[in-house]
């Protein structure tokens, strides 16, 4: 399954600061990231944030694509999980 970024909120671009501090705006989120969460960078983006070139160049000879995007959108559900909880808990702590 490839990854479907339409209806996502952006997470992965949420918390890049905590490994690209380069990129941090502040808050984690990226300085690429618009007000309705694309990225403004897209065909530049950094090597870190373009699965396909991260692909071609360590893991195609570790797996198939199919395979590949099928851990991708693996880690895309577990990263919109743990920060849909995280709000929720913050939304807890302010409320
Ligand atoms: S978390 Fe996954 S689905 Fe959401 S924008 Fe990032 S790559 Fe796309
Ligand atoms: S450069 Fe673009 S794709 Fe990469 S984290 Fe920033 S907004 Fe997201």
């Amino acid at each position: 399954m490839a990854i479907n970024c339409e209806n996502c909120k952006a997470y992965c671009c949420r918390v890049i600061g905590k490994i690209v501090p380069e990129l941090d705006r502040g808050d984690c989120a990226c300085i690429h990231l618009t007000e309705d969460n694309k990225c403004e960078i897209y065909e530049n983006r950094p090597f870190i944030c373009n699965t396909d070139r991260i692909y071609k160049k360590y893991f195609s000879n570790k797996y198939t694509i199919e395979q590949w995007n099928e851990l991708n959108h693996k880690a895309c559900e577990e990263l919109k999980n743990d920060e849909e909880q995280q709000y929720k808990e913050q939304g807890q702590k302010d409320s």
